[in-house]
């Protein structure tokens, strides 16, 4: 089998309304854009990948076909050997490679998991909000997720201050196992800064965090190359730390594992690892005693992948981002069918492949 050309769609989809993700600060969010890639074989089988796109995104798929064209797409790991240096012309090669698999499994006529050893065990969401909000606006949807089946929530926050959105959600939530993402990893500094953390303001937030208890971990309090503040941080405090969403390939997350820099290990297979680099960083998390938990905050595409590799890598939790107006179906808009969780739990698409279909009529409107 040999792959035959790229085609690229620049897809946008109106939110009912805007959200102010902590990732953007200062940046109404009111549109969900991707850049869908088809990759065409000379089998008749398309493989599907998306990246996340921003101001109407680069169009590269002539440069893509040029590492791809002719190549069998069975032969990941000589394609990612190529794809190496396709930052050269702009994006990360992460997503190209989830349209492999779909290939492979499609050919094979098994789901990505299947090909990667796994069953489909269910696995456990929580809600992963995208606004820092206070507690008294926050708890209505906290009330609203835990009445879907929810039995965990990931709260955002901006400043050290907002240690009071948590405590105000744990006393009117004891049981519920909570997450905090402060975001400091990253960001899209498009609008304003973020508000970044001092070594201090981290230590003295997971202080806090370990007064509020039940918290499964702190995530991004520290820019996301900062490998040795993060093993400092991890040293003086008892709150489990999380991070590498945006880290860039499995080298960045050898060096939190060298370093002792995390406890959980958040990848995400569309924007740091690809899906065979994902299950490497799995297995390496496996053997030095910590979680691997993907970051998913993408799309409908990237969310599946991530599931895939998740029950390769038996993860303890799946991220599922929920901020109306970002919901779900907004996420999944280029499918045919939205990936539901049921009553708490979510398994991989079960359909051969990534085990998701595109929604052609997308396409047209895109
Ligand atoms: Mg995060």
């Amino acid at each position: 089998m040999q792959i035959t050309g790229i085609t690229q769609h620049h897809l946008t989809h109106q939110l009912d309304g805007a959200f102010e993700p902590t990732w953007i600060p200062g940046y109404p969010q009111g549109v969900h854009e991707l850049e869908l890639f088809e990759v065409e074989t000379d089998a008749g089988i398309t493989g599907i990948t998306a990246s996340p796109s921003f101001a109407g995104g680069l169009d590269y798929a002539d440069a893509l076909s040029v590492f791809l064209a002719g190549e069998d797409p069975h032969d990941v790991e000589g394609i990612l050997r190529k794809l190496d240096a396709v930052d050269l012309v702009g994006p990360r090669p992460w997503h190209v490679e989830l349209a492999l698999w779909d290939i492979i499994g499609k050919d094979a006529g098994k789901p990505v998991y299947e090909l990667l050893g796994a069953a489909a065990e269910p696995i456990p969401v929580y809600a992963s909000t995208g606004e820092a909000q206070p507690a008294d606006e926050r708890l209505p949807y906290v009330e609203t997720r835990i009445e879907e089946g929810f039995e965990a929530v990931k709260l955002r926050v901006e400043s050290p201050g907002d240690i009071e959105t948590v405590r105000g959600v744990r006393e009117a939530f004891p049981e519920l196992t909570l997450m905090v993402d402060a975001n400091k990893g990253w960001s899209v500094r498009v609008a304003r800064e973020e508000e970044r953390w001092s070594f201090a303001d981290a230590l003295g937030f997971a202080r806090g965090l370990e007064e509020v208890g039940d918290v499964a971990w702190l995530e991004e309090p520290l820019p996301r190359h900062d490998y040795r503040g993060y093993a400092r941080l991890r040293k003086k405090t008892d709150v489990p730390i999380a991070g590498g969403e945006f880290n860039d390939g499995p080298h960045q997350f050898r060096e939190f594992v060298q370093q002792e820099s995390l406890d959980v290990l958040q990848p995400d297979a569309a924007l740091a690892t690809g899906i065979k680099r994902g299950t490497e960083v799995a297995a390496m998390a496996d053997l030095h005693g910590l979680e691997f938990v993907p970051h998913t905050w993408t799309n409908g595409v990237g969310f599946a992948a991530n599931l895939h590799v998740m029950a390769a890598a038996d993860s303890a939790w799946c991220e599922y981002p929920f901020e109306p107006p970002w919901t779900p179906a907004v996420r999944d808009f280029l499918l045919t069918d939205t990936i539901e969780h049921d009553g708490g739990y979510i398994e991989p698409p079960s359909g051969p492949g990534l085990g998701i279909e595109i929604d052609r009529s997308v396409l047209d409107e895109g």
